[in-house]
């Protein structure tokens, strides 16, 4: 069985950035990844320092590139089982093969639950968008709906009307809206409509038109602002023993400052860990656990040192 000093599952922003850190540190390193980024849907990434606007996929494809250079392994595919323990080492099964590993970092990212819509799917990471800093200044003084579903809704139209006067908040699911978000969105001068949207329209080259509310009225729409329910991809970490911990909008593997989960040896970073972390959040995460599993390994190769000299 093949023995990497540390298994990064997943080869996202954090990810990769991990494996640079640990690749530098002359660790041996073996990265598996799915290859399904969630900003996979986006053209560009935006607030990314030094790569602004650059595409999520060539970023990636660059941080790819550079762990290599640091003597990084980097295999496609799926794992499909993760067992083990720090005193024992752990075990990681993917694509066919089985490795072996001192410690684990978790940057399997996380899934983004949309509200069932027919035409959403198809606008999503587009005219479809959840966060103002990812897309607002590309849709700044457009038409923009805001989809109800829940208390992030309240928030998102709030940021959005910075950045634009022609908000409308649709109140899509009944119970989006307490009292105190209602006065908000009247201070905010947005108007309500108090109906469910049934579908996204699109026009004839495939951009968002309009959407159509339950009574058949539409609403011109230049882009629709949706808030995901955002659950941490942690089925690895639930079949180490490992506890998911809750948000108000989902789930997460909770970490400390360096990224150490509860589980001894364990690590994770990025959007598997904290649901807000945008790119360079996620591969400052990234970068983290990497050094504090090198700093790890110091630790135990130096009392290894010590107990030889005096046994
Ligand atoms: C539509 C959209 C647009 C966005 N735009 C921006 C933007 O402009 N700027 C910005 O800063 N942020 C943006 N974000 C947020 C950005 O996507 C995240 O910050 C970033 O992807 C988090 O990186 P990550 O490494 O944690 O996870 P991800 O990038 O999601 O990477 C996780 C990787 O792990 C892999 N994986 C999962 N499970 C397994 C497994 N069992 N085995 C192997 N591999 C696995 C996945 O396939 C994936 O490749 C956007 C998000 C969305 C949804």
């Amino acid at each position: 069985m093949e023995h990497f000093e540390a298994i990064i599952i997943g080869g996202g922003s954090a990810g990769l950035a991990a494996a640079v850190t640990l690749g530098r540190s002359r660790r041996t390193v073996l990265v598996i990844d799915e290859g399904n980024p969630r900003n996979a849907a986006a053209q560009h990434a935006h607030n990314v320092l030094g790569n602004e606007g650059i595409n999520p996929l060539d970023l990636l494809a660059r941080g790819r590139q550079e762990a290599i250079g640091y003597g990084a392994r980097i295999i496609e595919g799926g794992v499909e089982n993760l067992t083990g323990s720090l005193d024992t080492g752990f075990s990681v099964s993917a694509a066919g093969n089985t490795f072996s590993a001192e410690r684990i970092v978790l940057a399997t990212g996380l899934i983004d639950d949309l509200p069932s819509i027919p035409g959403l799917a198809q606008a999503w990471g587009d005219t479809a968008i959840h966060c103002a800093y990812c897309h607002g200044w590309e849709v700044r003084d457009q038409e923009i709906l805001v989809l109800g579903i829940g208390p992030m809704s309240t928030h998102q139209a709030m940021m959005f009307s910075h950045l634009s006067s022609k908000i409308t908040f649709v109140n899509h699911t009944p119970d989006a809206l307490n009292n105190e978000n209602r006065a908000t969105l009247a201070a905010l001068g947005i108007p309500v409509v108090e109906q469910p949207v049934k579908a996204i329209d699109f026009d004839t080259q495939g951009t968002l038109d309009s959407v159509t509310l339950a009574d058949g009225q539409k609403i011109s729409a230049q882009a629709l602002v949706v808030a995901s329910r955002m659950n941490a991809q942690a089925s690895l970490y639930l079949k180490l023993g490992g506890q998911l911990a809750e948000h108000p909008l989902g789930t997460f593997i909770q970490v400390n400052e360096m990224g150490a989960t509860a589980l001894p040896g364990v690590y994770a970073a990025g959007n598997a860990s904290n649901l807000g972390a945008m790119v360079m959040a996620a591969a400052a995460a990234g970068t983290i656990a990497g050094a504090a599993i090198n700093a790890d390994l110091l630790g135990n190769q130096l009392a290894k040192v010590q107990a030889q000299a005096n046994p």
